[in-house]
Formats: C-alpha cells, structure tokens, sequence
C-alpha cells in the first residue's frame, strides 16, 4: 500500500475515532460466553424432568454417591467427543476447567498413576502451544508449573518444537492442547500432528496430554472439521495412558450449570476417581439426568445447529468488517474459524497493548493483550483475541467499527514511521 493511501487511511480513521468518543459507547467482546438468546435455547431443560420419572430412575439421582456419573451421560459424552468404548468416563460437576485443575493437582502431588512418582518432585514444565487459552495458563501458574510456549500454525503445535522439546527434559510432564476449533485461532488439528502427538517419544515417564475438547460439537456452518481419533493412535503407538480428554456441556445448554466430563483409559479415570473421592461423595446427578433427558428431546445435532444460527451471524460481521477495513492493508491478519468462540486477531507486531489500550478508551473491551500467551507474554506484542458471542448483532457491528479504526490508526501511524 503507498504512503498516500496509507496516510489517508489513518486520517479517516481518526475522524471515526473522534466521532467514536463522543458516543460514550459500552461494548464488550472479551470472554468467549453465550449470549442470552443462546441460553434460552436450553430453557426447556428446566421442565424436563419430571417429579415422577426423578423418582423413578435407577440408581436414585437425589441420593448420595455415583461418583464417576450416570451411564447414559458417560455415552452422551463418548458420543460428541468421538471417544470409544475402550475409553472411561468419569462425570464431573459444572466446569471441565475445575476437573484440568483437579487432575494436575492430583498429579503433582500423587503422581499421574499407581508406582509413578509425583510430577511436583522435580520443577514440572508444560508445553502451551501459542495463543492458547488464557485460563489454562492460569491454572498452570497458580499451581506452579512452568510453562514452555511453542507456536502454532493452521495444522496445530510446532511439532519439530515440540519433539525436540519432550524427547530431551524429563521435567516437561505435560502439554495443552485445544485441538478442535481451537481457542483462539480456531485451527483444528491436522492428521498429521495427532499422530505426531501420539508417537512421539518423551522422557518424562507418565508424560500427559490434557485434550481440551471443549467445542468438539461447535460448529458455525455445515463444514465440520473432522478430528483424528487421539486414543486410536496413542493405543496402536504404544502409549495407550498418553491422553487425559476434557468436555463439557458450557457452551451447549447453560455455560454456569452445565455438566463436565475427563474421557481416558480405564487406568487413567480409576486413578483420577480414587483421587477425586475425597473431594466429593458424588457430582449432582440430577443435573446430569436433565441433560439426558434433554438430548434425548432435542437431540445434540439439532440443538448446536440452532447455536450456530445465532453465532454465525456474529462471526460473519466481524469478519466482514475486518476485511472491509483492513483487508490489503497489511496493519493486521485473522483467522476465519469454521468453529468455537473466537476469532484471532494479528496486529503489525508493537501495537496490540496500544489498540487494547485505545479501544478501551472509546468504550469497547477487549481481553488484555498477551493473555493467550503465558505469563501474559506476546514477545511480539501482536496477538488480540476477538470473542463476538455474547453482544448483540448490532453491538458485534459496531464493536467491529471502533477496532477497525483503531486498528488502522494505529497501526498505520507505526507502518508510517517506519517509511
Ligand atoms: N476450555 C476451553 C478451551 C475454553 O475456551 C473454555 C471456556 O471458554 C473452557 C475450557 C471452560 O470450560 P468449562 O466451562 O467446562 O469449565
């Protein structure tokens, strides 16, 4: 783009910022959560069960115990997820996130199984592909696990990074991995990189793969990526306890009160149970048969594509308005998910701390820049994180409006300096 052009541009987008401040505007697109049309959609659930057929199911869902869940959730959870039979199940309560904490915890101090020595002996390390999901970073800090971040493209992790990384330091225990839809670039996983991650050699013994399969059934439009089968191929690598999978229902019936779940082998959940047994006497049951009850209404299928019906527009805005503003400027790149919560914006490497800052000013929230790195650390300064749920259509638009001209302000001052 040449310098008049450019100049232009920026011009432009100071006068919509100057028109933006006046406006006293109030937008949010920070966390990836549903909007409240989103949540209705599973109001029924609420209805669903009845005072008789509570009392009638077996085991007694009002009573004590369960501590690994009802039968027919574990098969609900086998089917989003793809999972097989030869894998466990263990139910949890309302958060996947509270069970990936729960199983590290349990892991630093009991070690990831019977006869192996807990990881918090040592300095445990994760490899967190990069941008990743901030919560997971959380956690890992919290409980004093050092992060390793390793980039990714539109096939997943840096395997060469990775294995390179896991064949050398025995103290690395662990990895993050979003491998549908991810959050926030979208990508889903290639074939290729499953099976890397299944083969690869590590040199710390019980070394775990924490499978965040958060929007294994969140599609925005009928291309459906598909995911290779992680357990398939650690079982035929040899390594059959690589992969502890998390789900839950947050994003498909109400994001507070859904129901979670770790799918692994047998060996894997009996440890995690036995551990988890001291917490709880059992997760709420009752919860779960709504949510049986419920799928068996209205089918999972249906009810994420009526999801999709009001993500996609919000999406397709966005997008529309990213690329109108800053498509061929060379000021910023983004991702166009076929899936998940969010959309990851690159901004010319210098300036996302100061677009955060500045779209703040006008009104408009965004999560703060570097948060999808660890420790909150974007070395390049780049990455922002776009969640276009929750607001309504016409906030998602004008949203969109302020970070364009932001964005191009910006940005364009900076790629002008640099001239
Ligand atoms: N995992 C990922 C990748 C997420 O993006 C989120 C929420 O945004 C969660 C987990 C939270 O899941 P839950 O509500 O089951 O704790």
């Amino acid at each position: 783009m040449d310098k008049m052009a450019l100049e232009q541009i920026v011009s432009e987008a100071q006068s919509k910022i100057d028109e933006f401040a006046n406006k006293k505007l109030a937008l949010d697109i920070t966390r990836g959560k549903p909007s409240q049309q989103q949540l209705d959609l599973s109001m029924p659930i609420l209805d669903i069960l009845s005072a008789d057929d509570l009392r009638a199911y077996q085991p007694d869902v009002r009573n004590y115990g369960g501590i690994d869940g009802l039968e027919e959730m574990k098969a609900l959870f086998r089917d989003m997820t793809g999972a097989s039979s030869q894998e466990s199940v263990l139910i949890g309560g309302n958060s996947s996130l509270n069970l990936m904490h729960d199983t590290i915890s349990t892991y630093l101090r009991y070690g990831a199984g019977e006869a192996r020595p807990p990881w918090g002996k040592q300095q445990a390390k994760f490899i967190c592909p990069v941008p990743g999901y901030d919560r997971h970073f959380a956690v890992c800090e919290h409980l004093g696990v050092e992060m390793i971040a390793v980039g990714m493209d539109e096939n997943g992790p840096d395997m060469d990074a990775v294995e390179a990384l896991v064949s050398s330091d025995n103290s690395i225990k662990g990895m993050w991995c979003v491998p549908k839809y991810s959050n926030p670039t979208g990508i889903t996983y290639s074939d290729d990189v499953v099976r890397r991650l299944a083969t690869m050699q590590t040199a710390a013994d019980g070394f775990r793969i924490f499978w965040d399969n958060a929007y294994c059934v969140h599609h925005l439009g009928d291309e459906h990526e598909q995911l290779a089968d992680i357990f398939e191929a650690c079982r035929a690598a040899g390594h059959p306890q690589r992969v502890v999978m998390f789900a839950s229902t947050s994003k498909i019936t109400f994001a507070g009160s859904g129901v979670s779940a770790i799918l692994s082998s047998p060996e894997n959940v009996a440890w995690l149970v036995k551990h988890f047994g001291f917490q709880t006497i059992g997760p709420d049951k009752v919860n779960q048969l709504r949510h049986i009850r419920f799928f068996e209404r209205y089918g999972v299928e249906e009810h994420m594509k009526r999801h999709a019906e009001l993500l996609q527009p919000r999406f397709s805005k966005m997008l529309e308005r990213l690329e109108s503003g800053l498509g061929n400027t060379g000021l910023a790149k983004w991702t166009n998910p076929k899936g998940g919560y969010f959309i990851s914006l690159d901004v010319l490497p210098g300036c996302a701390k100061e677009v955060v800052a500045k779209c703040a000013e006008l009104g408009l929230k965004l999560t703060p820049a570097g948060s999808a790195f660890p420790y909150g650390r974007d070395e390049k300064d780049s990455n922002i994180r776009i969640a276009p749920s929750f607001p309504s259509l016409d906030d998602v638009a004008l949203a969109a409006d302020v970070l364009v001209a932001v964005v191009q302000q910006v940005c364009g001052e900076k790629l002008l300096s640099q001239q």
